[in-house]
C-alpha cells in the first residue's frame, strides 16, 4: 500500500483484475485519484438505529428488534411476511421472492437487524425485501460510524467493491493528498475549504454530518467541490473558445451601402436592442476569424431582420449566406420573408429541405456547390448531406432551442471549404437565465435583444378548466367575428406523431361544428409540406379564421393578425414551451390573449406553471422560474446535448456559484494557465469530451 501513488492505475488496488478494470474505465476511472472525485449521489443513514415508533413512511432507516412469527400468505401470489417488534412498536417485513430455507432462519425470538425503506403496509409500517442480519440470541447493536455512501449504480460494480476500493483510495489520500490546483487568492476571497478534507468528507460522512444540507447539496464542502466542478467546464468552454478565436474565416467587409438601404426601406425603425445587437455582429464579421454568437431574445423581440442584416453583408462581400431553421414551417416562412425583403437586392433564396423532390433538390444542390445560390434556406438537410457549399461565410441558425456543445463543434465543421471556417450566428428560441448561459454557452460570444419592437400590447393569459370549453369556442367565435384570427393548438400526446395529429383532426372537427360560420384550417406533421405550406398561407392571408394546429407552429411562426391564442392540456407542456406558444399572439396592433385550457385535477408544479404565465409575459423571467421548477435539462434540451454533465454541481442550485468561478477562471487563465489542463482533466476525465467530437 505505502507504494502507491494518487496517480497509480487502479488495477493497482486490491480487488481489482482486469475485467473489473476494464468496467471502472467506462465509469472514466483510470487512476487512484480518479475515484477520489467519484462521489455518492446520496447517502443512507446506518449510523444508528430507529424505533419503529419513529419511522417516517418514505424514508430509509436501520432498525433492530425481535422476530415474532414468519407465515407464507397465498394472496394472489406467495408472499413471506415477518413480524418484528422492538421496544417501542411492531412493523412486518414482505418478501414476494424467497426460498424454503430463508423462511426457516426467521425463528421466532431471533433478534434480527434489517435496512430499507419503509412503507404504509394494510396493517401498519412494512418494509419489503430489506437488507438484513438475523443474529440469534444476542442483540448486536454495532453500527457504521460514518454515513453509507450510495455511489453512482454502475453495470456489474457493487455498492460494497465501490465501498471498498474507495476505502483503499482514501487511505491513499490521507497520505498523499490531492493538489490544490486553485491559487491562493482564489481560496481566501471564496473561502474554500481544503480539497482533502472535503473529498473526504463527502466519502465518509461522520454521523453527526447535517444530513439535510448534504442532500440539498448545500454543505461547504459540497459546494467547495462544486465550485471546482464548474469551474473546470468553465474553463474547458474557455478553452474552445481560444480555439475560435485561433481559427480562420473570411474577413466579410462590404455591405455598409446595402445594410443602409435596407433598413431604411423597412415599414419600421429597428429598436436600440437590435441596433445594438446587429453592430456586434458586424464587428464580428470584419474579423478573419469565425464568429461565434449567440442572440438571445425573447419571443417577438425581431430577431429575423437582425439575421437578415447579416446576410445581406455576408452576400455583399462575396459570400454565401445560409439560414437553418428547425421546422420546415419556419423555413417556409423565413423564405418568404426573404424573398420579400431581398428582392430589391435581386437575391432570391434558394430552398433546401428534406422533403424536397429530387429534381428541385438537385437544382438546389447545383446552384449551392456552383456559387449562385447566395442565400440559402432551409432545416437541417442544409448540413446534413455530403455536398459543399462554394464559399459559405456566415451560417444562421434560428430558433434553436436544444444546442449543445456536441451540436456546436459539430457545426463548426460543417460547409468547411479551405481552411476558412464559415462565421456563425445562433438564436435561441427559449432566453436563458444568466447564470445558467454563462455555464452553458462560456464558449461562445452573447447578445441579448432585450427591448420589444414598441406598441406592442402584453398578452393577457387565463387558465381555465376544459370543463368550460364551450365558453372558450364562443370567445373565438366573438373574436373571429371581429375580423381577428385564432390558433387552437391541440394536446401534446409525447408517444405519437400520430396521436397528435389524431387529437389535431378531432379538434378540427369539433371547432368545425361549432363555427360554422367561420372557416378552420389545420395544420400538423404529417401532412405534406405542400399542404402544410398551403394551411399556413391560407391562415397569414386571412382565408382561414381558426388554424387548429399540433406544436409544429411552436417556434418562430409569425402572423401579426393573429390575436388569440387556445392551448389544450396546457398542464402538460413546460413553462418555456407555453411561452413560446403563447408568442404566436401578441405580434400586431391588436391587443391579444391566450387561453390555457387544462384538464382537472390540477397537480401544484402544474398550478404554478400556469400561474407564472398568467402572472408575466417576460421570458427570462418564465425562464427563471423554469429552471426552478423543472431543472436545466429540459431548458437547454436533453441532458446530453445541452447542459455539461456535472458529477456534483447542479446548476438551477449551484448557479449562483457562477458570477465566482467566472472571476477564478478569468484570473488563472491569466496568472496560472498551466494549471487549466490540469483542472481540466481532474473533472471531465482523460480527453476533455468537448475536444472529442
Ligand atoms: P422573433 O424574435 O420571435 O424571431 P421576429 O423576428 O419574428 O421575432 O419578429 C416579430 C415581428 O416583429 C415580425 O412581424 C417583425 O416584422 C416585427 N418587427 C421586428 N422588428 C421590429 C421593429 N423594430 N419594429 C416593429 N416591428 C418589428
Ligand atoms: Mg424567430
Amino acid at each position: 500500500m505505502q507504494s502507491l501513488r494518487s496517480n497509480s492505475s487502479v488495477i493497482a488496488l486490491k480487488g481489482v483484475g482486469p475485467a473489473l478494470q476494464k468496467k471502472l474505465e467506462r465509469l472514466n476511472l483510470y487512476q487512484i485519484d480518479d475515484l477520489f472525485f467519484f462521489l455518492p449521489l446520496r447517502y443512507e443513514d446506518r449510523t444508528k438505529f430507529s424505533e419503529i415508533s419513529s419511522l417516517k413512511i418514505g424514508s430509509r432507516n436501520l432498525v433492530t428488534g425481535k422476530i415474532l412469527n414468519s407465515e407464507i400468505t397465498f394472496r394472489g401470489r406467495r408472499v413471506l411476511l415477518v413480524n418484528i417488534k422492538d421496544e417501542s412498536d411492531e412493523m412486518t417485513l414482505r418478501f414476494f421472492h424467497f426460498s424454503n430455507q430463508q423462511k426457516l432462519q426467521f425463528k421466532e425470538d431471533s433478534y434480527i437487524n434489517f435496512f430499507g425503506e419503509v412503507r404504509k403496509g394494510a396493517f401498519g409500517l412494512e418494509m419489503i425485501h430489506p437488507e438484513y442480519q438475523i443474529t440469534g440470541k444476542n442483540q448486536n447493536l454495532s453500527t457504521n460510524n460514518s454515513l453509507t455512501p450510495i455511489y453512482p449504480s454502475t453495470d456489474g460494480v457493487q455498492q460494497g467493491r465501490l465501498r471498498s476500493l474507495t476505502n483503499q483510495a482514501l487511505n491513499i489520500m490521507h497520505a498523499a493528498p490531492p493538489k490544490e490546483l486553485l491559487p491562493k487568492e482564489i481560496y481566501k476571497k471564496f473561502q474554500l475549504p481544503p480539497l482533502a478534507k472535503a473529498i473526504n468528507f463527502l466519502h465518509r460522512p461522520p454521523p453527526e454530518a447535517n444530513l439535510d444540507e448534504i442532500i440539498s447539496g448545500t454543505h461547504p464542502f459540497q459546494q467547495r467541490l462544486v465550485f471546482e466542478e464548474l469551474l473546470a467546464h468553465y474553463l474547458s468552454l474557455r478553452k474552445l473558445r481560444n480555439l475560435t478565436v485561433s481559427e480562420s474565416a473570411k474577413a466579410l467587409k462590404q455591405g455598409k451601402e446595402e445594410i443602409k438601404n435596407f433598413t431604411s426601406e423597412l415599414p419600421f425603425k429597428l429598436t436600440e436592442a437590435q441596433m445594438r445587437v446587429t453592430k456586434d455582429i458586424l464587428v464580428d464579421l470584419e474579423k478573419p476569424h469565425p464568429m461565434m454568437r449567440l442572440i438571445q431574445g425573447d419571443v417577438g423581440s425581431g430577431k429575423t431582420i437582425v439575421a437578415a442584416i447579416a446576410c445581406i453583408k455576408a452576400i455583399a462581400s462575396g459570400y454565401q449566406a445560409a439560414i437553418m431553421a428547425p421546422t420546415e414551417i419556419l423555413a417556409e416562412q423565413h423564405w418568404h420573408s426573404f424573398s420579400n425583403w431581398f428582392e430589391t437586392l435581386s437575391i432570391k433564396p434558394t430552398w433546401l429541405s428534406g422533403s424536397q423532390k429530387v429534381a428541385s433538390r438537385r437544382e438546389s444542390l447545383d446552384s449551392i456547390t456552383s456559387g449562385n445560390a447566395k442565400l440559402v434556406i432551409g432545416t437541417h438537410a442544409l448540413f446534413q448531406e455530403g455536398f459543399n457549399f462554394k464559399n459559405l461565410g456566415l451560417v444562421v441558425i434560428d430558433e434553436q432551442h436544444r444546442f449543445g456543445v456536441h451540436q456546436r463543434m459539430a457545426l463548426r465543421n460543417k460547409g468547411v471549404s479551405g481552411k476558412n471556417k464559415p462565421h456563425q450566428l445562433v438564436m435561441t428560441a427559449t432566453p436563458i437565465p444568466r447564470t445558467l448561459a454563462m455555464a452553458a454557452y462560456a464558449d461562445l460570444d452573447t447578445s441579448i435583444i432585450d427591448e420589444l419592437p414598441p406598441n406592442r400590447q402584453p398578452i393577457s393569459t387565463i387558465a381555465v378548466p376544459e370543463t368550460r370549453r364551450n365558453e372558450v369556442i364562443k370567445r373565438v367565435s366573438s373574436a373571429c367575428s371581429r375580423g381577428q384570427q385564432a390558433y387552437w393548438v391541440c394536446p401534446l400526446i409525447e408517444e405519437s406523431e400520430m396521436l397528435n395529429c389524431q387529437a389535431a383532426e378531432a379538434s378540427y372537427k369539433i371547432l368545425s361544428e361549432a363555427l360554422p360560420n367561420f372557416r378552420i384550417g389545420m395544420v400538423h406533421g404529417r401532412m405534406k409540406p405542400a399542404q402544410k405550406e398551403k394551411a399556413m398561407k391560407d391562415f397569414k392571408d386571412g382565408l382561414t379564421n381558426v388554424l387548429v394546429a399540433t406544436t409544429v407552429i411552436e417556434v418562430g411562426v409569425d402572423i401579426p393578425n393573429a390575436s388569440l391564442m387556445i392551448i389544450e392540456n396546457a398542464e402538460r407542456m413546460g413553462l418555456s414551451q407555453l411561452h413560446q406558444l403563447r408568442g404566436r399572439v401578441g405580434r400586431g396592433k391588436v391587443k391579444s390573449h391566450c387561453v390555457l385550457l387544462y384538464k382537472l385535477p390540477l397537480g401544484k408544479i402544474a398550478k404554478e406553471r400556469l400561474a407564472v404565465l398568467r402572472d408575466t409575459n417576460d421570458g427570462f423571467i418564465v425562464a427563471q422560474r423554469d429552471l426552478e421548477l423543472r431543472g436545466p435539462g429540459e431548458i437547454l434540451g436533453s441532458k446530453q446535448t445541452g447542459l455539461p454533465q456535472y458529477r456534483i454541481a447542479d446548476i438551477g442550485r449551484d448557479g449562483y456559484l457562477m458570477p465566482k468561478v467566472q472571476i477564478a477562471a478569468e484570473s488563472i487563465l491569466k496568472n496560472h494557465s498551466s494549471y487549466v489542463p490540469k483542472i481540466i482533466r481532474r473533472w471531465l476525465g482523460e480527453t476533455s469530451r468537448y475536444e472529442k467530437v
